[in-house]
């Protein structure tokens, strides 16, 4: 049976990232650099105040003091968004607000606190003079230029998936186009006799298919576009329909599940075997050991297991890292967190993926086993927040052992 680790592997050698593609910055967040972003300009892009005060010379009020004031002449206002040509000459000050440029001349601000204009009421006129009661030293309270990034520094990495303060970034570079990877698309079909849609009264035998709006969620979650083609009925030519569907519309993947196990209605993968190329079927790890894949007409093939426990942790495990790559993702390692069982494990060998609540106690992180880990069973992983790492060749942990955490809530 092959390891998780070399199935993980093998999948992740039959892709490559997807093309570029150019959208709006206000369309960028969540999508994939597929270009390294430099700098076109320092940021700051001026020497500019952090404070609301005065700007000044910083010699000019060594020895300011609550009790011996130094007294400026006040020469100008410089709101944020304005400048001034003024050149600040000894015994001047201008009144500057945060982000306004300092002008030529001062080296400093003095807070308004620091001044006999605190408190006083804000608005269009200024002092004639104000009484400096602290010293400063030069440089204080301004911001200069190229503080935060120089012209020509990398500031993103392509690879990377842009968040809310990374588009900020690109906003104060002025940066209204920014190259992304296309988003991977991916076809979805559920199989199963016994499936039916939700809204139609359950009938004896059937259940209500609900791997589709699982699937389709963590599809959706890894910022795939998906093509659902529904749910196709244990016929061999109902599946081949299903996956002639996936290929007309030029998905880079195919996602089904169920179908691939040793049932004798279990036709995806009799007609990968026969059509397709099968490259594996079963992966030594619980739950989730019928993983397929393999490729249709060229194109690439997951076969998830139908037990819904199963294909969310065989989606975790494989198509989640196969969907980072086509996206362009650089790194798909994932939040881990090391924790202390506070439940003893029982496993049978095979690397197992354990639904758990983990949780912040004074010792330590400490984990417990949430409800039955049946594959078929999805309450324990709606109740869980973690899935537990249970290596290859370990059938029991005792309680106090420690293992590798997933995070699953982490967004
Ligand atoms: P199979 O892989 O076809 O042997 O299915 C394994 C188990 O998963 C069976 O109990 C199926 O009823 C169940 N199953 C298959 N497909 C789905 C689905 N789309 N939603 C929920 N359960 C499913
Ligand atoms: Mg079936």
């Amino acid at each position: 049976l092959l390891s998780v680790a070399d199935a993980q592997q093998r999948l992740l050698n039959a892709f490559s990232p997807l093309n570029s593609d150019t959208v709006p910055l206000l369309n960028a967040a969540g999508r994939v650099l597929s270009e390294s972003i430099k700098a076109p300009f320092d940021l700051p892009s001026f020497d500019n105040s952090s404070m609301d005060g005065f700007a000044l010379k910083a010699e000019d009020v060594t020895g300011a003091q609550n009790s011996s004031p130094v007294e400026l002449k006040v020469v100008a206002d410089l709101p944020a968004g304005r400048s001034t040509l003024i050149h600040l000459q000894p015994g001047q000050a201008i009144r500057i607000m945060t982000g306004a440029p300092l002008p030529a001349g001062a080296d400093a601000v003095v807070p308004v606190e620091d001044t006999d204009f605190f408190g006083k009421q804000s608005g269009g006129s200024y002092p004639g003079q104000v009484k400096v009661i602290k010293p400063v030293s030069p440089g204080e309270n301004v911001r200069p230029k190229g503080q935060d990034i120089h012209q020509g520094d990398v500031v993103l990495d392509a690879g990377k998936r842009l968040r809310a303060q990374d588009v900020g970034l690109l906003a104060m570079l002025g940066i209204s186009k920014v190259p992304v990877c296309l988003q991977p698309f991916v076809a979805l079909f559920s199989t199963g006799d016994e499936l039916l849609p939700i809204g139609v009264e359950l009938t004896p035998g059937k259940i209500y298919d609900s791997n589709s709006f699982m699937l389709i969620s963590l599809l959706e979650k890894y910022h795939a576009k998906v093509l659902h083609l529904g749910t196709l009925p244990d016929k061999e030519e109902s599946v081949v329909a299903g996956f002639n569907q996936a290929v007309q519309a030029g998905v880079d993947l195919i996602l089904s599940s169920a179908g691939v196990s040793v049932g004798a209605y279990d036709f995806v993968r009799t007609v990968l075997e026969k059509r397709g190329q099968l490259e594996f079927w079963r992966v030594n790890m619980r739950p989730g050991r019928p993983i397929a894949f393999g490729n249709y007409q060229e194109k690439p093939f997951i076969g998830l297991p139908g037990n819904p426990a199963s294909a969310f942790v065989g989606f975790e495990v494989f198509v989640r890292p196969v969907l980072l790559k086509l996206s362009g993702m650089s790194d798909w390692s994932r939040a881990t967190q090391r924790v202390r069982l506070a439940d003893p494990i029982q496993s049978d060998g095979r690397e197992s993926y354990m639904r758990a609540v983990i949780s912040r106690q004074e010792s330590g992180w400490e984990a417990r086993l949430t409800g039955h880990q049946g594959s078929g069973n999805l309450h324990s992983l709606v109740q869980a927040n973690a899935l537990l790492l249970v290596p290859s060749g370990v059938k029991s942990l005792p309680v106090g052992a420690e293992v590798d955490a997933w995070l699953l809530n982490d967004v």
